[in-house]
């Protein structure tokens, strides 16, 4: 079970400490960051060597390597070329960024902006996706993404575990045969996946919906943009965005150990987040989720 009841925000004695940051430890993965809808959202996974989303870049995030845009709204973009600069001043090596394959030639014209605007070199690998592509992360972990809905060109994306078992016809078998057998090229073992984490970005349900490995990922992290019970689904759901209603709704389909909730309205408090959840959300369902406010 997770080592926290609501996300920590970890020691503040680091030498720069420019962006917030709440951090959260579940099935050996830790989860970090921050997302408030049209202000900034950045998470990272340091176990993975991933993040997802750069509208801004915590000073401590720069030793992470690979990021994933979930769309190129300025609160999940913003320190994009901001972090492609750092990583070359600290001299490391450039990042490689995945992004809708959409936004690839726009962003790399950004970046040449930036470049003149700056006289910086941006060095980075961009990466153009479309729904259902794959990654290959490492040898045990690879990414798969989904479409998402909002109202721009966006993404999610699953991390998978993934490990080789042998197959159920060789169990039984002694070692040295199914040596014999791997030698002589039959394929004795199949992929088992597993998902891991699953990212939303900001998504209305129908992107959920859309996308069962969701609902079974260890950890969802997802926006939950509006709560108040008398805002208009129909309207936020045309922006691209999700109710507490919404997550009620489908209470029973989520099996995920941990749902981080995140990319709360700045129109919220976050005491007035927490007492509409802690009423609204069903047992069962209030345990496993996170506030991330
Ligand atoms: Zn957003
Ligand atoms: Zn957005």
């Amino acid at each position: 079970m997770s080592q926290c009841n609501e996300p920590t925000k970890p020691d503040l004695t680091k030498p720069v400490d420019n962006a917030p940051i709440l951090s959260c430890h579940h099935a050996g993965l830790t989860v970090e960051g921050y997302s408030r809808a049209a202000v900034q959202t950045y998470w990272r996974i340091p176990e993975l060597k991933i993040g997802f989303d750069l509208g801004a870049q915590p000073w401590d995030f720069m030793g992470t390597p690979t990021w994933l845009m979930s769309h190129t709204h300025l609160d999940h973009v913003a320190a994009l070329p901001v972090y492609v600069a750092r990583r070359r001043m600290m001299r490391m090596e450039p990042p490689t960024l995945y992004l809708p394959a959409e936004c690839v030639e726009d962003v790399r014209r950004l970046l040449l902006i930036m470049q003149r605007l700056d006289r910086g070199r941006m060095v980075c690998q961009l990466n153009g996706l479309r729904p259902g592509d794959e990654v290959n992360l490492s040898r045990e972990n690879a990414i798969t993404t989904f479409a998402t809905t909002h109202t721009i060109p966006s993404l999610g994306y699953v991390v998978w575990d993934r490990r080789n078992k042998l197959k159920e016809e060789y169990l039984g078998l002694p070692g040295n045969q199914i040596r014999d057998l791997r030698l002589s090229g039959v394929p004795v073992t199949r992929e088992v996946r597993m998902p891991l984490v699953a990212y939303t970005g900001d998504s209305s349900p129908a992107g959920l919906d859309a996308y069962p490995p969701v609902f079974e990922a260890k950890i969802l992290i997802t926006e939950l943009s509006f709560i108040r019970p008398n805002h208009r689904r129909e309207k936020i759901h045309k922006f691209g965005h999700m109710h507490l209603d919404d997550l009620v709704e489908r209470a029973g389909r989520f099996k995920n150990e941990l749902i981080i909730c995140a990319h709360f309205s700045t129109r919220y408090h976050p005491q007035e987040v927490r007492r509409i959840l802690d009423s609204k959300l069903p047992p069962g369902l209030r345990e496993r989720v996170k506030l991330w406010i």
